[in-house]
């Protein structure tokens, strides 16, 4: 089966700037890239990321708001934020080398299982099996394989599936081979069964269960969560933003003042309705203000529903204005360049800002 697959591979792999390469400062970073995300969708982020920081070194020494900048529409801001931990880690206790084993890169900031392998089998030849989302899929329909692929235990699973299969004379080519298939052949929806070099040790075309396979009972809950955001514009076109913290989503990130309101018979309320000092002293300041259409904005596993305050301050008002602890005044070119959640820019767009 490994030799069906690397010759199906051999004939069918997409040319990827990260497949040819076995340096594993670009593996790791195009792996890391790629969690949760569309390889076309990643593409120009590796190419920006490799352009920018062509060495470890380079990325390491980087501020961290420059690289949440770059990586700003790409979701799941821990990963940049554990990117540049990781190159950190690499260059001062490492002498700049990444370890070249499954074990010791699992040590590494941000590198679990899936990546510790990913680098070890494609940079370092080690014979571990690389197990992702469409490794699972090719691995269940093939062993009829029914343990759940949410659960705890599915790694341990499948992981022990994927190395009875892998070639451990060419564990790089396996891998790449087991993924690619998944991703381009054996599909989620539509499964190339007809044309598949692996139909006759395939259990789940065997059985008709292709569509039953593989196995995923969990689902996670979708919340909803109403934001309020208060844009205050200074007479010189600034607008008033802080850094978000740590806890939430968008750690890192600069927005507006914020209020969020929760089981509301109304999703919307209007700023008089909040209750919160800083908007009721603003509101003493400057009565008229402008709302936003609403903007809705889908997350993994919260649905956001937001709309903005728009306050133009002038010289006086400001003069009274005591700013909530970290909010700060910046200029559009500074805001430019600070890393925002796509949210933020959609709106700062649609704005004119
Ligand atoms: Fe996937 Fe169909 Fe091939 Fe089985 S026969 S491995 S389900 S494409």
């Amino acid at each position: 089966m490994a030799s069906r697959l690397i010759d199906w591979y051999e004939r069918n792999y997409r040319d990827l700037p990260w497949r040819n390469t076995r340096d594993p400062y670009r593996i790791w970073l195009s792996e890391i890239i790629l969690q949760q995300t569309r390889v076309q969708q990643g593409l120009p982020y590796y190419q920006r990321f490799v352009n920018a920081y062509p060495t470890i070194y380079a990325l390491a020494n980087a501020p961290q708001q420059e690289v949440l900048r770059l990586w700003q529409g790409l979701g799941y801001y821990s990963r940049a934020r554990n990117l540049h931990a990781c190159a950190s880690v690499v260059v001062n206790d490492h002498d700049g080398q990444f370890p070249n084993t499954f074990e010791m890169l699992q040590k590494l900031p941000g590198i679990g299982k899936y990546t510790a392998a990913a680098i070890a089998s494609f940079a370092f030849g080690q014979a571990v099996p690389v197990v992702d989302g469409n490794v699972y899929r090719v691995l269940a329909r093939l062993f009829g394989e029914t343990t759940d692929i949410g659960s705890p235990a599915a790694f341990r699973v499948f992981f022990r599936l994927a190395r009875q299969l892998l070639d451990p004379g060419r564990p790089h080519l396996f891998n790449q081979a087991i993924m690619e298939f998944g991703a381009l052949h054996c599909t989620p929806q539509k499964p190339l069964c007809l044309y598949c070099p692996l139909q006759q040790h395939c259990w789940a075309f065997a059985h008709e269960q292709q569509q039953a396979l593989p196995v995923k009972e969990k689902k996670t809950k979708v919340r909803t969560r109403n934001l309020h955001y208060v844009v205050a514009t200074s007479p010189e076109g600034k607008l008033l933003l802080r850094q978000r913290p740590a806890g939430d989503i968008w750690q890192g990130l600069f927005d507006f003042y914020l209020q969020e309101t929760l089981d509301l018979p109304a999703p919307w309320q209007a700023a008089e309705q909040l209750e919160d000092p800083f908007v009721q002293a603003l509101l003493l300041l400057q009565p008229q203000y402008s709302v936003s259409p609403a903007y809705r904005h889908q997350l993994t596993h919260q649905r956001l529903q937001v709309r903005f305050f728009n306050f133009r301050l002038n010289h006086q008002m400001l003069g009274s204005l005591v700013l909530p602890a970290g909010m700060a005044w910046y200029s559009a070119e500074e805001i430019h360049n600070l890393p925002k959640p796509v949210l933020i820019q959609n709106y700062l767009k649609e704005a004119g800002f």
